[in-house]
């Protein structure tokens, strides 16, 4: 009897994300198929705030042990309504919770599942610089905030690959439940079917 998703606890933790759904999903499949080299061994806590208008996610762990370890950085803008916390230990980045401006979202979720070390590139990556790009036309991925003119645009400029699109705008990289409409729209756009086989490979990938 295998349990995934929604039902399943792991080292009494009920994760209760679609991307951990996701993972164990795929880990059955390969164990199913005989595969037994990659065990499920947890998965990175993200959840995004999905009103219109509020910019709201968190990352890995926020809450951290009293340990001198452990960091803390915080940034504050109360005038634009900005914060950001980010949670560094062992130089590097575990956990952050961003109010205001989620765009660096894809960016962290890397970093803390890449267990990547900062060393030098500390400051930069922690310090806020980028201006997000503007949502055009309807809004199809509330987690990164990629409209459908966004997506048309990617694809005017060249991109007719699934993975790639969503890569490259963040669509269906976050909770995963545009996936269906992203590619939707790059069918409409390239004017044939996307194979099946991009969409397993977005899944593994995303
Ligand atoms: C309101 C809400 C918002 C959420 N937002 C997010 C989000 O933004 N991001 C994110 O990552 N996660 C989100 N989640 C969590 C996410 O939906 C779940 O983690 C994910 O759907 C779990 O997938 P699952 O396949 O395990 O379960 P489910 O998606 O719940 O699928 C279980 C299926 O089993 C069916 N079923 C139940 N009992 C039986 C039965 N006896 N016989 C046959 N079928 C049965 C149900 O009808 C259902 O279709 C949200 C959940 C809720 C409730």
């Amino acid at each position: 009897i295998y349990a995934i998703g929604e039902i399943a606890e792991f080292k009494g933790f009920l994760y209760g994300i679609t991307a951990a759904a996701e993972q164990q999903a795929e880990i059955v499949a390969r164990y199913l198929c005989g595969d037994i080299s990659k065990p499920y061994e947890g998965s990175l806590l993200m959840n995004i705030l999905k009103i219109h208008g509020t910019e709201l996610c968190s990352l890995g762990i926020v809450e951290y042990p009293d340990d001198p370890a452990y960091e803390e950085i915080v940034f504050i803008d109360k005038a634009k309504r900005y914060y950001k916390k980010c949670i560094v230990h062992n130089d590097r980045l575990i956990g952050a919770i961003l109010i205001g401006d989620k765009s660096e979202f894809l960016e962290y979720r890397d970093l803390i599942a890449n267990k990547m070390e900062l060393s030098e590139k500390r400051l930069q990556l922690l310090r806020s610089g980028k201006t997000p790009e503007p949502v055009i036309g309807k809004l199809v991925c509330s987690c990164n905030n990629v409209g459908e003119g966004n997506l048309t645009n990617k694809i005017k400029e060249g991109c007719k690959d699934l993975v790639q699109l969503c890569q490259l705008t963040g669509a269906g990289t976050g909770c995963g439940s545009c996936r269906p409409e992203v590619k939707a729209i790059l069918e409409k756009e390239i004017k044939k079917p996307v194979p099946k086989e991009e969409e397993q490979k977005l899944a593994a990938v995303a």
